[in-house]
């Protein structure tokens, strides 16, 4: 595949009512290449002003179309987009690994992952049940599931696409109308996927729509709207907290899925011939920007050498270049500021621990042009080293060690986050005892990264509020009513 990018940067409009539309102030943003710095897009650097009018639009088809009560239409809207972005795998892949970084195997992975997550809701569009009972012999109650309103969807960019889709899908399924505020840094994607709404005449006109622009000004008047009834924010912990705050004098749902530390946890039984290859994954994978990366291992000393060494080599055998060739293993962070991040959490590593491997910027040639960094591993750390305490969203796996089974858990909850963990044994009382302790949204067994849509997803503790996916994350876009009926 040529890595030559389109002389001419397109330009991403907003979308309001079913109409392409520029910000009234007319400003735009400029999206650039990771790998390569050159211009990718123009999006609307939209203001407050944009953001009321979109949301009046929302929240007036939302009152006076059927939508809400119209599930086969949902059905059939959502079946239409999941085969529109089936037709356009390789279109959309490679816009994602030019706006983001990431390798365009991984690319098709996303896209995929989003027909899949549209074909799941699609059908779960039909079955949007609630329940009934006998409460006294002339009373009968209906537990009636409906939608929630107008929902915003705030996502971020490290999987610009998924992350959406992950949240679009079952607000719409559900019946609500969505408004969608994607990350700054990869907004064409985003807009991308919504050409391809655009042409779908089931959805009605202004049910649902997209705008671009700074978070800290359009994002926080959603926040605060009266109009908005749910935020379902994908982010940094710290954003979100913010966003509960903003939201509060409203009293609008929020669901938040946030940020993590999480853990692999490798006992000296585990089948190391399997583990090395997904522990190494889990980190590397999105150069480590992704909130499920595996980004500490926690090894039993027995093994700590030989899975030490095995990791070294899984990451210095990583080819890290322009994501576009099919060759490239792992791209380059997504910004600048990204890039600063990751070699700052790097140098404290270096002070208070040893590294393995890595560590620095990649320079030289291409990599001059963009934001490449070396799969980093690092041991010796002390405990409370903020290496091991923070998300780093970089390529930084950090080495714990462990004696025993008690400490491992311990270990393993010793962090403010719980997205998602790894446990790498083969006692399967061990992998009980682990997958019950420890205090994680996700629990994986002999396995990293195994997502599915119908499988419920979500933070405890600082890793959010609420779950996405599956039954639940359905739910979470439903109000629930109780009608109840007396009988003479
Ligand atoms: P971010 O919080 O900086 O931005 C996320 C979105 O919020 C963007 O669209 C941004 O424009 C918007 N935003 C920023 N400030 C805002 C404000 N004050 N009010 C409203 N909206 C605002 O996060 P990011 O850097 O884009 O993403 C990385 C973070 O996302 C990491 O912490 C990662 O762990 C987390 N994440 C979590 C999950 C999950 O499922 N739990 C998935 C992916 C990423």
């Amino acid at each position: 595949m040529s890595t030559a990018v389109n002389k001419k940067a397109p330009t991403y409009y907003n979308f309001v009512a079913g109409e392409w539309v520029e910000s009234s102030s007319k400003e735009r943003l400029e999206s650039r290449n990771p790998a390569t710095g050159e211009l990718v897009s123009y999006s609307q650097k939209s203001n407050r002003h944009d953001v009321k009018e979109i949301i009046d639009t929302v929240h007036y088809t939302f009152h006076q179309s059927d939508w809400g009560v119209n599930p086969k239409l949902r059905y059939e809207a959502l079946l239409s987009l999941a085969n529109k972005i089936s037709d356009n795998i390789e279109h959309l892949s490679r816009i994602l690994t030019i706006e983001q970084g990431k390798t365009i195997r991984e690319s098709r992975i996303e896209i995929t992952g989003c027909i899949d997550t549209l074909k799941y809701f699609a059908g779960a569009a039909r079955t949007v049940f609630g329940r009934s009972m006998q409460l006294e012999p002339n009373n009968f109650g209906v537990i009636a599931k409906e939608p929630i309103g107008v929902v915003s969807i705030i996502s971020p960019w490290n999987w610009p696409a998924l992350l959406m889709i992950r949240e679009l899908a079952p607000a719409l399924a559900a019946g609500n109308g969505v408004i969608v505020k994607p990350a700054s840094l990869t907004p064409g994607i985003s807009v991308e996927i919504f050409k391809l709404i655009a042409e779908i005449p089931e959805f009605p006109k202004g049910i649902i729509s997209i705008i671009t622009g700074p978070g800290s000004s359009i994002g926080a008047e959603m926040a605060k709207s009266e109009k908005i009834d749910m935020i379902s924010f994908t982010g940094d912990t710290s954003t979100g907290k913010s966003i509960l705050e903003m939201g509060a004098n409203t009293i609008k749902k929020i669901a938040l899925e946030l940020g993590g530390k999480s853990p692999n946890v490798v006992f000296d039984d585990a089948n190391l011939d399997k583990a090395i290859p997904f522990i190494g994954r889990s980190i590397f994978i999105s150069a480590g920007q992704i909130c499920m990366a595996g980004s500490r291992v926690l090894i039993h000393e027995s093994i700590k050498d030989e899975v030490v060494s095995r990791l070294k080599d899984y990451a210095d055998s990583l080819r890290v270049e322009n994501g576009l060739l099919e060759t490239a293993d792992m791209g380059p962070l997504v910004s600048k500021d990204q890039l600063n991040i990751v070699a700052e959490y790097c140098e404290i590593g270096c002070r208070e621990g040893k590294m393995i491997t890595g560590g620095y910027q990649l320079t030289g040639g291409e990599y001059d042009n963009g934001y490449f960094f070396a799969p980093t591993i690092i041991d010796d750390l002390p405990s409370n080293c903020r290496v091991l305490k923070e998300e780093i969203f970089g390529p930084v796996l950090a080495v714990q060690t462990f004696s025993n089974d008690e400490e491992a858990l311990e270990m393993a909850n010793d962090s403010e986050f719980g997205l998602s963990a790894g446990v790498w044994t083969t006692d399967l009382n061990r992998a009980m005892k682990m997958s019950k302790g420890i205090k994680a949204g996700t629990v994986w067994i002999n396995t990293y990264n195994k997502n599915f849509p119908e499988t419920e997803f979500g933070g405890y503790k600082k890793s959010g509020l609420g779950r996405t996916r599956g039954i639940d994350g359905l739910m979470e876009y439903c109000e629930t009513k109780h009608i109840h009926f007396e009988m003479e």
